[in-house]
């Protein structure tokens, strides 16, 4: 075991060394070679040295860079040291971390996180929480407890009873909410299109004042961060409005909470604590590697009465927190050590170092889009930038060879109706120099499309 272990930590350095000069996407032949892994499964067992070492020869090369510090695609944060390497000895740990009373290490460490996270997210201190696969799942968690509170209140009891029967839930999203807020209602039974769809303004954000009168079990989703230009909704008229109903207001903010470490971001966040249940992503913008999401709910009896179970061989009464009380596993890896390193490791500092750092390169790159002449679609308040380098055709052709020239990666989006490159900077690995190398090439690149005048 120590010298396979020492071995896997030489190949992953060497890696994570490499990231830092290789083309970010694949190249075709790399790709191409994963063919090589795909044999007929042996009768014999093979040595684990030979399948590290073709992991590492055929997986390694044909791997995005997403640990790299020129990932721009998506919402992608890098993996901090700290929790790579936390990571590790909590998977050589192995807890189930269902129960504290059998894995107490977990189940404390997580319960210590989640305090810390509460804490720099200026978020309620007594709320309930749970560590979940990511942002899709925490919003699935927190809407669940948001399904029980709301039919509870009209007496009905929904993890008994089910849906069939019961009083129909007004379900309020904003236009621009992220599919996975959709997907996680149809899990619920609530229905991706069985929806109230508020209309947006020019950046996405729900225009409350559309909001109508509430009455009855109701849930409001509104968000924090969008996934193409940054913006957040209106919370504080979306909670008064929703309260004065009786609603509960659920938030996701799968990247967007963290503006709250950032002085000159924080007023993006005004009155999100006036919310009832927040979804956010510790594999995005706080660098653990995935997966890895985080559900708070106001009322933790509300998120514990919509996950918790009962079995006899399961000794879930304890004067201590059982993870498994309030996720929708049972059995799963013990995902707040990382967010315990993470945060360790950053400290307060560099936690608000680290937003302010990326939202600062983000205008870097707008800055250098618009001086060069490219219209950026969006008000760069956060860490996303939009730019349109012409028609819809140039802009994908321009995105296609900024692709596969490797230097860095950027993603296409529309944006209501215009054809973007989108940027997101979210990786602690980035620095001040990326930014410009990649500044360089794309605009190289875009100058090689554009039409003349
Ligand atoms: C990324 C994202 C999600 C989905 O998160 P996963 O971690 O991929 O499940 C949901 N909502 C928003 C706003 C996001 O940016």
């Amino acid at each position: 075991m120590r010298e396979l272990l020492a071995m896997t930590a030489e190949r992953a350095s060497r890696y994570l060394e490499g990231v830092q000069t290789r083309s970010v996407a694949p190249n075709a032949d790399t790709v191409a070679r994963l063919a090589l892994l795909d044999m007929p499964l042996a009768d014999e067992p093979a040595s684990a040295e030979l399948l590290l070492q073709q992991l590492d020869e055929i997986g390694s090369p044909a791997t995005m860079a997403m640990a790299g510090p020129r990932f721009f695609g998506f919402v992608i944060g890098g993996s901090l040291p700290a929790t790579v390497a936390a990571g590790w000895l909590a998977s050589a740990w192995d807890q189930n971390s269902s129960l504290y009373n059998v894995t107490p290490a977990t189940a404390a460490i997580e319960q210590i996180a989640l305090r810390w996270v509460l804490d720099v997210l200026k978020l309620p201190s007594d709320c309930g929480g749970a560590f979940v696969t990511g942002a899709t799942v925490a919003n699935f968690t927190a809407l669940a407890a948001a399904r029980h509170a709301v039919l509870a209140k009209a007496g009905w009891n929904v993890e008994a009873d089910g849906l069939f029967g019961a009083p129909p839930i007004t379900v309020i999203v904003g236009a621009e909410a992220h599919p996975t807020v959709l997907k996680a209602l149809g899990m619920l039974g609530l229905g991706r299109q069985r929806v109230v769809t508020l209309p947006v303004d020019m950046h996405g954000r729900i225009r409350s004042e559309t909001l109508p009168p509430i009455s009855g079990p109701t849930i409001v989703c509104a968000q924090a961060g969008n996934v193409n230009t940054g913006a957040f909704d209106p919370f504080l008229q979306i909670c008064k409005r929703a309260h004065d109903g009786g609603a509960w207001v659920h938030v996701d903010g799968a990247f967007g909470l963290w503006a709250a470490v950032a002085p000159s971001r924080a007023h993006l966040v005004e009155g999100i604590e006036d919310a009832d249940s927040w979804a956010t992503d510790g594999h995005k913008w706080l660098n653990v590697p995935y997966d890895n999401g985080m559900t708070f709910v106001r009322d933790s009896h509300a998120l514990r009465a919509a996950m918790a179970i009962t079995a006899e061989y399961l000794p879930t009464v304890s004067e201590h927190r059982n993870p498994a009380d309030f996720t929708p596993e049972l059995s799963r890896r013990a995902r707040g050590v990382e967010v315990w390193a993470a945060l360790r490791s950053l400290g307060r500092t560099g936690l608000t170092d680290l937003v302010e750092r990326t939202c600062a390169y983000a205008r870097r790159f707008a800055e250098a889009f618009s001086f060069a002449g490219y219209q950026v679609l969006n008000e760069v308040m956060l860490n996303q930038v939009l730019v349109s380098f012409g028609t819809p055709e140039m802009t994908k052709r321009v995105i296609d060879d900024i692709q596969a020239d490797g230097t860095c990666w950027c993603g296409g989006t529309v944006w209501q109706g215009h054809t973007a490159m989108r940027i997101s900077v979210v990786s602690w690995a980035t620095t001040y120099a990326d930014v410009e190398k990649s500044i360089e090439v794309i605009l190289r690149i875009a100058a090689r499309h554009r039409q003349p005048a």
